[in-house]
C-alpha cells in the first residue's frame, strides 16, 4: 500500500506508522502529542491506512432496530436528555408484550434489536428475562443486543445476584451481546462530575470482562466533548485496549460527541466536526486490538459519518428504525434507512458496503447505486 505524502512529510506520523508496522503500540503520551500536533489530513490518512490494511474498501453495517425499554431512571447523568422521573408525563416502561410489538413490523428484515434504557426503580431480572424470552419465542432469528454496564449492575443489585449470576441468567433468557453504552469517559474524576452515581471505570471494565468470559461479546463506547481533556481521552483508549488484551471480547468501539444543549452541562467543551473526525482517527490508531470502529450516524449525522468512514471507521450504524436517546438530545439523523439506502451512503463515500450480522459472523456484499450525481469539474489546461 503506498504511503500518502501527508504521512511521509510529517515526522510525527511517519514515526507512528513505523511503530505500528513494527507491531508496537502508540503510548498514551505519544497519542496525546499526535492528537495535538498532527495535521488532520495526515492523521486521517494514517487511520485510513490502518482501516484499509484490515478491510480494504469494505464498510460494514447491519439491519437493526433500536427499542428503548424504559426512560425512567433513578440516576440523573448531567448529559442525559432521555431519562425521566417516575411521575413525569412522558415517562414510560414497556411491558414484554409492548416490546415485542415494536419488533413485529420489522421481523424478517432486521437481524438485531438494540435495547437499552434507564434504571427503573422497580425492575429486577424478572422483567428483563420476560422481555428477552418473549422476544426469542416470537422472533428466534433476532439477536438481542441489550443493557449498558450500569443496567447490568442495577439489575444485579435489585435481584440480589452477582454480576456473573445476572449475566448467566440473562444469557439463558436470550441476551446475545452488550452494546457498550455508558462508558462515557473512563476517568473517575470526570465521571464524578458528569454522571455521579454511575459505575466506576473499573466496574464498567469488569462487567464487560465478565461478559467476555461468559461468551457474550460486547461493544465499547466513548462520550466525548463534555469536560474531559485530550489526555483523558487517551487514558480511555488505553484502558479499553488493556482490557481487550486480557478478555478479548470487544467487537467494536463506538465514539460519539456530546450534543449541545444549553440546559445540560453548560460548561461542556463541545467537539467541532474536525474534532469528531480527529477522535475517530485517533481511536483507530490507538485501539490496535479492537476489530471495528463505528461511525455512529445517529449522533454525528450522515455527512460526518461519510467522512468518518474515510478516516479510520469501518462500520456504520445501522438502519435503526427508531431511536430516542440521541434524538432527545437533539440529533436529527434519519432513522428510517433501509439496507439499500445505507449501502448507497457508503458507496457515495467511495467505500463498498457489506451487510453483516449482529456479531460479525456473517457477511454479504451489497450492490447499490451511489447517492447523487457525479460532479465532473473541468481540468485546467484541457
Ligand atoms: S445516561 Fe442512563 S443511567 Fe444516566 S440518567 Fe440517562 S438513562 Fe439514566
Amino acid at each position: 500500500m503506498p504511503i500518502p505524502l501527508s504521512i511521509k512529510n510529517d515526522p510525527l506520523l511517519s514515526s507512528a506508522l513505523e511503530t505500528l508496522i513494527d507491531g508496537g503500540r502508540i503510548s498514551k503520551e505519544d497519542g496525546s502529542y499526535l492528537y495535538r500536533n498532527s495535521e488532520l489530513p495526515g492523521l486521517t490518512a494514517l487511520a485510513r491506512m490502518i482501516k484499509q490494511s484490515r478491510y480494504g474498501n469494505y464498510v460494514f453495517f447491519n439491519e437493526n432496530l433500536h427499542v428503548n425499554t424504559t426512560n425512567i431512571c433513578t440516576l440523573a447523568c448531567r448529559f442525559c436528555a432521555f431519562r425521566k422521573g417516575t411521575r413525569h408525563n412522558d415517562a414510560y416502561a414497556l411491558t414484554a408484550e409492548e416490546f415485542a410489538s415494536r419488533i413485529e413490523p420489522h421481523y424478517g428484515v432486521i437481524d438485531e434489536v438494540h435495547a437499552v434504557g434507564g434504571l427503573h426503580p422497580d425492575w429486577d431480572i424478572e422483567n428483563y428475562s420476560k422481555i428477552y424470552e418473549l422476544t426469542k419465542s416470537r422472533f428466534p432469528d433476532i439477536s438481542i443486543k441489550s443493557l449498558t454496564a450500569v443496567e447490568v449492575k442495577h439489575i444485579a443489585s435489585r435481584s440480589h445476584l452477582s454480576i456473573k449470576e445476572t449475566l448467566i441468567s440473562l444469557k439463558k433468557s436470550g441476551l446475545n451481546s452488550l452494546p457498550g453504552g455508558g462508558a462515557e469517559i473512563l476517568v473517575d474524576s470526570i465521571r464524578d462530575r458528569i454522571c455521579m452515581g454511575k459505575e466506576k471505570s473499573s466496574e464498567y471494565l469488569e462487567i464487560h470482562a465478565i461478559a467476555h468470559e461468559l461468551g457474550i461479546p460486547t461493544n465499547c463506547t466513548m462520550l466525548f466533548g463534555t469536560i474531559e481533556s485530550i489526555e483523558d481521552r487517551m487514558t480511555h483508549f488505553d484502558k479499553l485496549r488493556v482490557q481487550q488484551d486480557s478478555s478479548n471480547g470487544f467487537q467494536c468501539f463506538v465514539p460519539y460527541p456530546f450534543l449541545e444543549d444549553n440546559s445540560r452541562l453548560p460548561e461542556a467543551k463541545l467537539a467541532s466536526g474536525e474534532e469528531v473526525i480527529r477522535v475517530i482517527a485517533m481511536s483507530r490508531i490507538m485501539l490496535d486490538n479492537i476489530p471495528h470502529i463505528k461511525a455512529y450516524r445517529m449522533n454525528i449525522g450522515d455527512n460526518l459519518a461519510s467522512v468518518a468512514i474515510n478516516s479510520g471507521a469501518d462500520d456504520i450504524d445501522g438502519t435503526v428504525g427508531h431511536e430516542e436517546i440521541m434524538h432527545d438530545a437533539g440529533s436529527t439523523a434519519n432513522v428510517s434507512y433501509d439496507s439499500a439506502k445505507l449501502a448507497r451512503l457508503i458507496l457515495s463515500s467511495d467505500q463498498e458496503p457489506v451487510k453483516r450480522d449482529s456479531t460479525y459472523t456473517r457477511f454479504e456484499y451489497v450492490n447499490a447505486e451511489p447517492i447523487g450525481e457525479r460532479l465532473d469539474l473541468p481540468i485546467l489546461g484541457q
